[in-house]
């Protein structure tokens, strides 16, 4: 869809445009000024515990409970699990970990559509024996034949006009178990020339049988959502039912049957439903269907891995609650559907980033060098600053030795123009250490490749020394041979080629999936003190990104994931725009 690509300016005008001043919020404190529901503020997050959640979701999560905390009000979790086919335990327990994680609390208001169950049966009975819901045999396609299309009415169905008793009986007999899957339904009889498609009599109830995390084997037909979820958030009092835009059309429904069985929830008020916008963001996917696709044809190596945009990817990836709130505040809300740059995603966590991680250096591609005027026995601990833009976090020291590694791609015999690093008869600075001067390449016989660097150093540039202030051109991390630790790092990139991988619904999207998402660099050497790095605790690693390490990192074999490089192109994008 064209008009669902991202334009910065778009970006521009959301960023910085807080919760506090969205459209919700503004229908919220008119709600409040007027005493409606008695000023009570009540959301929900409603997921279907058909997969992990994803960034998406996070938006829906900061709206639903950041209304609910910003207006004196409360917000549940509520499992939408009207499905018992799709629904697993497994997704239930990721869901609720992420809504914590996020630093979002339901207190004791978790909740299961599935609790409603033996409700909305007997609402379904009530609406039967009202002469609102018939027992229908047509098949699935029959059904589909008779629905008519957005410009023509639909037919009604044969069955339409049963007798209650005739409806009651069947409808019991469906419960009973005496019929197979998918043999009837149970309608609600609305309108077969209703404008609105969700209004020609749509199916509340279904034959399904299949074990319920909740319910067990209770159960051999089961609501629909659309039929369960207006009446779930009824039955909680909800007083604001948030959804996401492709609901808008079902509103008329969902209030249809709030009318219908005003007598079972009408002392709670009604939900007022409202719509945004969903997230979506450039490449990537965002739908639980698509990302279940990708983890169970092994296309990535499960729901959390550090490519996924899912919660739990973005937090083995390294991302911090607080940078996806943030993300979640700066796109703001709107009516309008929109492809958020991933590159603003980005941004959030290396803002975050640049003032809280500790720096540290290590080498990805490493390149030996040796010093060859330093003493071969020598070990000078050297202080460096843990964080510039923080000094209150002090300094650490870092051995210097003779011989070092430095980043393969810092030398270059023959440098191209406006090379600043190390080549032939060139200086550099090593941070926090010396200017050293490169003296001669040392070749491999065989294969030509070069093994080794030498040089010389002064020692007089040292921090504090006379030279100390002797300007160079380039500034190079570096490790000692002896100290240094090998690690593997894992650089990302997006998980896509293209920016809207999905944008044909027809095409198949895995075929757009990046080759080069995942890079494992299984030589690199990272500083000492990253022995003990902890899995929470993220770093700069210097000229090369922030980095945290993963899951599978242990004493002995360190593993790093980049979370991002330290290029900022949204931040550059929109210096441009400025
Ligand atoms: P998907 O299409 O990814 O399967 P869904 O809408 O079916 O998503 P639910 O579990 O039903 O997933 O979603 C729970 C809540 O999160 C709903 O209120 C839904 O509107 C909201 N939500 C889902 N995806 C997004 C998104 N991309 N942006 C904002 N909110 C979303
Ligand atoms: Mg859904």
């Amino acid at each position: 869809m064209a008009n669902d690509d991202y334009k910065l300016e778009d970006i521009t005008n959301e960023a910085g445009r807080s919760l506090a001043s969205n459209f919700i919020q503004n229908i919220i404190t008119e709600d409040i000024k007027n005493g409606k529901n008695d000023s009570r503020v009540h959301t929900r997050f409603p997921p279907e515990p058909n997969g992990y959640l994803h960034i998406g979701h996070a938006k829906s999560i900061c709206l639903n409970f950041g209304l609910a905390n910003n207006n004196g009000g409360i917000c549940n979790l509520r499992f939408d699990d009207t499905n018992p086919a799709k629904e697993e335990i497994e997704y239930v327990d990721s869901i609720q970990e992420d809504v914590r994680w996020l630093g979002f609390d339901w207190e004791d208001r978790l909740y299961y559509a599935a609790d409603y169950f033996d409700k909305l049966y007997e609402f379904a009975i009530d609406l039967i024996k009202q002469g609102d819901a018939y027992v229908c045999d047509l098949s699935p396609e029959e059904m589909k034949e008779f629905r008519g299309t957005l410009t023509e009415a639909g037919k009604e169905s044969p069955y339409r006009n049963r007798t209650v008793e005739e409806n009651l009986d069947l409808f019991d007999r469906m419960k009973n178990g005496e019929f197979p899957d998918g043999a009837r339904v149970l309608r609600a009889k609305i309108d077969m020339a209703a404008g609105n498609i969700n209004l020609r009599d749509p199916v509340i109830y279904r034959i399904q049988r299949g074990t319920h995390h909740r319910t067990g084997d209770k159960w051999l037909i089961y609501p629909m959502y659309d039929y369960a979820h207006p009446i779930s958030d009824a039955l909680e009092g909800i007083t604001h039912s948030i959804c996401t835009m492709e609901f808008e059309d079902h509103r008329p429904l969902y209030d249809w049957f709030l009318d219908k069985i005003a007598y079972g929830v009408e002392k709670y008020g009604r939900p007022q439903q409202i719509e945004f916008a969903r997230l979506n963001l450039t490449y990537t996917v965002m739908s639980k269907r698509k990302l279940r696709l990708l983890v169970e044809n092994g296309l990535v190596a499960g729901w959390d891995d550090p490519r996924m945009p899912t919660i739990s990817g973005l937090r083995r990836r390294g991302y911090t609650p607080y940078a996806i709130r943030g993300f979640c505040e700066r796109i703001g809300v709107a009516k309008r559907n929109s492809r958020v740059d991933i590159a603003l995603l980005e941004h959030c966590i290396r803002e975050e980033l640049n003032s809280e991680a500790t720096r540290a250096m290590a080498v990805l591609n490493p390149l030996k060098l040796v010093i060859t005027n330093y003493p071969a026995d020598q070990v000078e601990w050297l202080e460096t600053e843990n964080n510039p833009e923080k000094p209150e976090r002090g300094t650490r020291l870092i051995p210097f030795t003779r011989e070092i590694y430095i980043e393969a791609d810092d030398f270059m015999e023959n440098p191209v123009k406006k090379f600043f690093r190390l080549s032939p008869d060139k200086e550099v600075r090593l941070k926090s250490a010396y200017i050293i001067k490169c003296e001669e390449v040392i070749r491999d016989e065989e294969s030509g490749e070069i093994i080794e660097i030498r040089c010389t150093y002064d020692p007089e540039t040292k921090s504090g020394g006379p030279k100390a202030g002797k300007k160079v051109k380039g500034t190079l991390h570096w490790l000692s041979v002896r100290h240094a630790l090998p690690a593997e790092l894992r650089l990302y990139e997006h998980l896509f080629k293209e920016e809207n991988p999905d944008e044909d619904e027809e095409a198949d999207f895995t075929n757009m999936l990046n080759p080069n998402s995942l890079m494992i660099l299984d030589k690199a050497r990272v500083e000492p003190m990253l022995q003990e790095a902890g899995k929470e605790e993220r770093f700069q690693f210097m000229r090369q990104g922030y980095f945290v390490a993963d899951l599978e990192s242990k004493p002995d074999k360190l593993v790093f994931n980049r979370i991002v490089s330290l290029r900022d192109t949204w931040g550059k994008l929109r210096a441009q725009k400025e």
